[in-house]
């Protein structure tokens, strides 16, 4: 497969960047779960957790956002 091609299907997948729901802060990383292919990023401003799941596109969905006192 040509390199064009790789990239035009297989876009690197750059580090994960969103934004929190809440106050628009910038997200990091907080915990991955491979086996669910899910992960937790929490906001470095108001520390909201986000959850997101791998959509079968690739690309990453919020399925919540959910304080840190809140159970899941
Ligand atoms: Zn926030």
């Amino acid at each position: 497969m040509s390199e064009y091609f790789r990239k035009k299907m297989f876009p690197e997948q750059k580090e994960f960047r969103g934004k929190c729901v809440d106050c628009h802060g910038a997200l990091e990383l907080y915990e991955i779960d491979f086996k669910n292919k899910s992960k937790i990023l929490i906001c470095r401003r108001c520390s909201l957790l986000h959850l997101y799941t791998k959509s079968f596109l690739g690309g990453w969905k919020l399925v919540k956002a959910r304080k840190m006192s809140e159970p899941l």
